[in-house]
């Protein structure tokens, strides 16, 4: 049988092959620390579940109309208006079964074969996939090391736009670098997108998970609106990553377009899964608080163990549960150059699984300093804490 050529495009989230060889290992009866998939370990809130098997009882169990339930889309709007102030309507709203299927109904609204796309690298390894899979033409763009977190490099991000550049990808709270912008860069973006005539995909997966100030978007400074598709997902604030519930938050025209996909795909969303998002936009929040209260207290223990360890280096960022040190002295102290003998090594040695800077996009020329990811979603405390001391350990001795 042969697969039709275009699959020959398609790349993959290889954090699901690690996940893998972790699972392997682990059933072989080896005692594995899992840092290498941004899912979660906690329960979905109970009023959330509950909602879910209501509506499922009371029959909610049709198709639906193929942009979402109007309630939800309602609710939805409205909880976006109150963080971003902006002024969306239901029909701005398109519901989606995850937060993923934004970046593909995105490129396939606005981009045209041949058209250049601007994502980041290191990133969520689907923005490359997709841009490559629809026939575009991908144009990385790079952070660097700040004071306090990753930056963007709006220079480079500057000097690699041409005149066929036709969209951005940006994941402000971004996977792996759990970096953010500030306002100012937020500003200075804003006008690069008006002046080259962009439009914007702003991956807001993780504009919810915040330990400490505010997250600000893109989607709210002047004239962005207009420009901007939010990826918004239940996913992660609300610990549903298997539910499969998101939405794409677009200017109408973008909007409607979207819906059809969606009739084209999957019909609708999963119908009676709406009712339980529902109720975590409008029902009680103590159960979803207290999601980022576990996780703030396991960002503080990662941080604090793996800068104690020779040869690393990590940010401590006030949003994602990513963590992604400059582990380059550690590598070089132990004698690894590559990514992959590394990786595997401290998964033989130690047990610790986590991802590396290849699993997140292409390498930038020019990149020096090795970085790793520890996802600290999927782990409770006690066994971070064991597991980053064997890594400590291995680095160490
Ligand atoms: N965007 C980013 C940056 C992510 O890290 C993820 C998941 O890890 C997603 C989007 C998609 O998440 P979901 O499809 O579960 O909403």
């Amino acid at each position: 049988m042969s697969i039709a050529r275009r699959i020959k495009r398609l790349g993959t989230e290889t954090a699901f092959a690690v996940s893998r060889e972790a699972s392997e290992f682990a059933l072989k009866g080896n005692k594995v620390f899992p840092f290498h998939i941004g899912d979660l370990n906690i329960p979905t809130p109970k009023n959330i579940v509950d909602a879910a098997f209501r509506a499922v009882r009371e029959g909610k169990t049709t198709y639906c109309p193929s942009a979402g339930i109007d309630p939800l889309r309602e609710a939805l709007a409205r909880d976006i208006n109150s963080t971003h102030s902006t002024r969306y309507k239901m029909e701005n709203v398109v519901i989606q079964p995850g937060g993923k299927p934004v970046i593909g109904k995105f490129i396939l609204s606005l981009m045209n074969p041949g058209d250049q796309v601007l994502y980041p690298s290191p990133g969520y390894p689907i923005y490359e996939s997709l841009i490559e899979f629809y026939g575009g033409i991908p144009l990385p763009y790079r952070y660097r090391e700040g004071k306090e977190g990753f930056k963007l490099d709006l220079e480079y991000l500057k000097s690699i736009i041409g005149p066929s550049t036709r969209l951005l990808i940006f994941n402000d709270f971004q996977n792996p670098m759990a970096a953010e912008a500030s306002a100012d860069e937020l500003k200075e973006l804003a006008e690069l997108v008006k002046r080259y005539d962009l439009y914007v995909l702003c991956d807001e997966a993780y504009f919810d998970i915040r330990y400490g100030g505010s997250s600000n978007s893109l989607a709210s400074l002047e004239g962005m609106e207009s420009r901007c598709v939010i990826l918004y997902t239940f996913s992660k604030k609300f610990a549903m990553t298997g539910w499969r519930l998101g939405a794409a938050v677009a200017p109408e025209p973008v909007a409607r377009t979207i819906a059809k996909l969606n009739t084209n795909n999957e019909s609708c969303p999963n119908h009676f899964v709406q009712y339980g998002g529902l109720e975590g936009l409008r029902g009680s929040s103590r159960e979803t608080d207290n999601i980022i209260n576990i996780l703030r207290r396991r960002r503080d223990r990662a941080v604090e163990i793996l800068n104690s360890v020779k040869g690393v280096r990590c940010f401590n960022p006030e949003t994602t549960f990513y963590l992604f040190p400059n582990v380059s002295e550690a590598m070089k102290r132990k004698g690894f150059d590559s990514y992959e003998r590394f990786r595997k090594e401290v998964l033989l040695r130690t047990g610790v699984s986590f991802c590396t800077r290849l699993h997140f996009g292409r390498e930038i020329k020019g990149e020096k300093e090795k970085y790793i990811r520890f996802a600290y979603s999927g782990i409770g405390i006690e066994d971070l804490t064991r597991g980053l001391n064997c890594f400590k350990e291995f680095i160490e001795h």
